[in-house]
């Protein structure tokens, strides 16, 4: 399909150190979980933690994807059938299927105008409808009462593109509404509220993802991280079905290595040494990664702020820019997103869509009666966002083709 003028959407950064690194696991004799996972979570924590904070310890836990991460972090904090889950529809579907898994209920909250983040004020606002023993959205289309009702669990915030969240926010909010608070960090490794906080590390659990697109990648794979030893624990339980190993010398003398317990009905969502071994070379090399997707965005910043076609992408000083979510000012150009996306896919540029909002997608909009009209900012930034390719190895080159297809393409 691709010619070797194209540029594809997203592509890893794999260099002869990751195939080094993969080789030495493949002739090592062990492949599974084993202690390249114990070491790229010590070296995960020593990457997130600040010794100087005076912190409870970072704990991280390798899981084989964000979604089994996110799956674990909501059975941990205790999530039951009915309960409900406040999540963003601006994200990908992992963030609101896990709630699923475990019978709770998802409740959509809109993104802040301008952003792609969820909004503090919707949320405090739905917290307060459910807290009057309301129905979760406001009747923004007519008659009738819809969405779930019930007890608020936790919240899942999303570090949209890399930037993170207003986290002071939620977090305040969360404490008085008494919520768990879950980051959903899959694209923020690494992003910095300020200087040495990390996204991820501020809520009670955070999870990455090193799915093969994203920012650090172990081609599947992700990482739960948490301050709170209770959760941590649940997390390593519950990823390895449930199995304690710790009972054999509680319970007996001897070193019987392969004596066990059940004692809950866990998963199977472990991350094996070869794919940890991938993560480490990455980990490694996250800085150096960050640099070159920073000054991709740089150049697509300065070519796109001077047309009024284009609003840049909301960002600040900690964003990993992960994405580069460009918004089209619709009412200056003569052509649609969708029209907009298949030129420059004839172009031989690859672009993605960062995201169908999930209240729009027929199983949540059945579930709960929803109408796209009811959450209207994430369908504004839907409707006008593409995201362009931003990845570490582009080229000068391929990054001046990108915006010279697009310029063209706006100013047709
Ligand atoms: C990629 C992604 C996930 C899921 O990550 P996996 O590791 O593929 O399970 C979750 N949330 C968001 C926002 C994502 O973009």
């Amino acid at each position: 399909m691709y010619s070797n003028q194209d540029i594809p959407f997203a592509r890893p950064f794999i260099g002869h150190e990751e195939e080094a690194a993969l080789l030495r696991v493949l002739r090592s004799g062990w492949l599974t979980t084993g202690r390249e996972a114990l070491a790229f979570e010590a070296e995960f924590t020593r990457f997130l933690e600040d010794p100087e904070a005076g912190l409870p310890p970072l704990h991280s836990l390798t899981v084989n994807s964000a979604t089994s991460g996110l799956h674990l972090a909501l059975e941990a904090c205790g999530l039951s059938p009915g309960e409900l889950v406040l999540v963003p529809s601006y994200t990908f579907v992992s963030t609101a299927e896990v709630v699923r898994y475990l019978h709770g209920e998802v409740v959509f909250v809109d993104t802040a105008p301008g952003t792609f983040h969820i909004d503090p004020k919707a949320l405090e606002a739905t917290l307060e409808r459910l807290g009057r023993g309301e129905p979760a959205y406001a009747h923004a289309h007519g008659a009738g009462s819809f969405g779930p009702r019930g007890v608020p669990k936790a919240v899942i915030p999303v570090h949209y593109g890399g930037l993170p969240c207003a986290m002071d926010a939620i977090m305040a909010i969360a404490r008085k509404y008494g919520l768990k608070v879950i980051e959903d960090a899959a694209h923020a490794f690494p992003s910095q509220l300020s200087r040495g906080v990390w996204a991820g590390t501020i809520g009670d659990l955070g999870v990455f993802s090193f799915y093969a697109t994203k920012t650090l990648t172990t081609a599947e794979g992700g990482m739960v991280v948490s301050r709170d030893q209770e959760l941590a624990r649940r997390i390593a339980l519950m990823r390895s079905h449930g199995i304690d190993r710790s009972v054999w010398n509680r319970y007996t003398d001897t070193r019987a290595s392969w004596y066990y317990e059940v004692v809950a009905a866990g998963y199977k969502y472990n991350m094996p040494d070869l794919l940890a071994a991938l993560g480490r070379v990455q980990l490694a090399r996250a800085g150096e990664l960050l640099d070159m997707r920073r000054k991709i965005a740089a150049l697509y910043d300065a070519a796109f702020q001077e047309e009024d076609f284009f609003s840049l992408p909301p960002t600040g000083p900690g964003d990993a820019r992960h994405l580069y979510p460009l918004r089209l000012n619709l009412e200056r150009l003569s052509l649609s997103r969708d029209a907009f996306i298949e030129k420059i896919q004839a172009a031989g540029v690859g672009v993605s869509v960062h995201f169908i909002p999930l209240h729009s997608m027929p199983y949540y909009r059945q579930r709960y009666g929803l109408t796209e009209g009811d959450l209207p900012e994430s369908m504004r930034s839907f409707q006008r966002v593409i995201s362009l390719p931003i990845w570490p190895k582009m080229q000068d080159a391929q990054v001046e083709r990108v915006i010279q297809v697009v310029k063209a393409i706006a100013r047709e």
